[in-house]
């Protein structure tokens, strides 16, 4: 029989390091989730080979006084929650405190970062290596705000290194993470580069135009000018955002984008509720498009059920259903003739933005299609069904 021991703490990161951080994506998920609960406005987003190599994201947001810029990186370390109702009226989006440690453990991690309430002018800089647990901290020149920069992703356990995809599959992960994060803040811009080329810049949208244009430029003009806007508050709910004409359906649920309180969620109760909505307008086996936001009262929600936070559990989970089925049935059966007219009128304009968007992306692969890119380009539809059904 073998005696018992206390694992030690970099053990036990990279045990937790196992269930956060999957691949390159989640670092990016959680990184950029940490920048939102911090009050930036203005993230970007630098990656080299997949994000394997280098994934970094820079934020304005209030930064990490000194002192606290090494608790910041060990397990259990928060500023977002300090006890039981503070969980269960959560209003950030991280709130374990173990992101950044789980992450640090196993890469070359640098943060740097400059709080308004430091004294000096400069920032401050801590270094990991594998979780090496000494971080020495250092002056650095920095303006408000924090840097983290990710090396090396799984240099140190080759095991989960193994699971990695081709740089193509880990970007394009980054990639989705980096929209469904900017569908939901529209008043917060996003750039992302990918060896040095830019894939994304999103502006900062505030009015409905400047929303439907980053939707557009996130879903593709297609989705925007073949879906209508729904807006329904009942009983303390409030659902919101754009759905598709029964029109305008695809083989996949590829393009399904569904928020709580701000939070992106995968829910077996949205999806069935939503697929009942349409039960009557679409074919079988098509399936719709949407971005939605439900808001709720944050007490009547669970969000401390899945680790990487993808999952809620709604209190009244029957009172949501109704809700989310009778609000889109009702919508989808007030379509009129002239809402599925509108549909075929384009934004040339926004089009083409789309389209050399799309094509960059295409370019930091010289991604092999049988099309060329004019062609790609022209009609629009065609690259939807390229890029967006594979
Ligand atoms: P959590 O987000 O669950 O609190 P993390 O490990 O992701 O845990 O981060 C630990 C702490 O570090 C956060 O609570 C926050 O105080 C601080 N922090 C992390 N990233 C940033 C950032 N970009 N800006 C300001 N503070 C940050
Ligand atoms: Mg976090």
């Amino acid at each position: 029989m073998h005696r018992i021991n206390f694992l030690s703490q970099r053990l036990t990161n990279q045990i937790a390091a196992g269930e956060v951080v999957e691949r390159p994506a989640s670092v990016a998920k959680e990184l950029l989730e940490n920048s939102l609960d911090a009050g930036a406005d203005r993230i970007e987003i630098d990656l080299e080979q997949g994000g394997v190599k280098l994934l970094r994201v820079k934020d304005n947001g209030s930064g990490i006084v000194k002192e606290d810029l090494s608790l910041a990186l060990s397990r259990h370390a928060t500023s977002k929650i300090s006890n039981l109702e503070d969980l269960e009226n959560i209003d950030s989006l991280g709130f374990r405190g173990e992101a950044l440690a789980s992450i640090s453990s196993v890469s070359r991690l640098v943060m740097i970062s400059k709080s308004d309430s430091d004294e000096e002018d400069n920032g401050w800089k801590v270094e990991t290596e594998g979780q090496n647990m000494d971080a020495k901290v250092e002056p650095i020149a920095h303006a408000r705000g924090t840097t983290v920069e990710v090396r090396d992703l799984f240099f140190n356990t080759p095991a989960r290194k193994k699971f990695l995809k081709t740089e193509k599959t880990e970007f394009s992960r980054i990639d989705e993470i980096v929209r469904r994060i900017a569908l939901s803040r529209f008043d917060v811009q996003f750039s992302l580069q990918h060896n040095q080329r830019s894939i994304h810049k999103l502006l900062p949208a505030k009015s409905e135009q400047e929303q439907h244009r980053r939707v557009a430029l996130i879903c593709g003009p297609a989705f925007v000018e073949s879906s209508i806007h729904v807006e329904i508050e009942r009983a303390g709910l409030r659902l919101w955002g754009w759905v598709s004409l029964p029109t305008f359906s695809r083989s996949q649920a590829d393009l399904q984008y569904f928020y709580v309180n701000g939070r992106i969620i995968r829910d077996k109760l949205v999806t069935h509720a939503v697929k009942q909505a349409y039960r009557d307008v679409l074919f079988h086996g098509r399936h719709p498009a949407y971005v939605l936001y439900l808001e709720l009262d944050p007490a009547s929600i669970d969000v401390n059920v899945h680790p990487t936070k993808h999952e809620v559990r709604f209190r009244d989970s029957g009172l949501v259903h109704d809700f989310l089925f009778s609000s889109l049935n009702k919508a989808l059966a007030e379509v009129t003739p002239q809402d599925q007219m509108q549909s075929s009128k384009g934004d040339p304009a926004l089009h083409a933005a789309y389209c050399r968007e799309r094509s960059e992306q295409a370019k930091t692969f010289m991604y092999q299609s049988p099309l060329s890119l004019k062609e790609h380009c022209q009609p629009i539809r065609l690259i939807d069904q390229v890029y967006l059904d594979q």
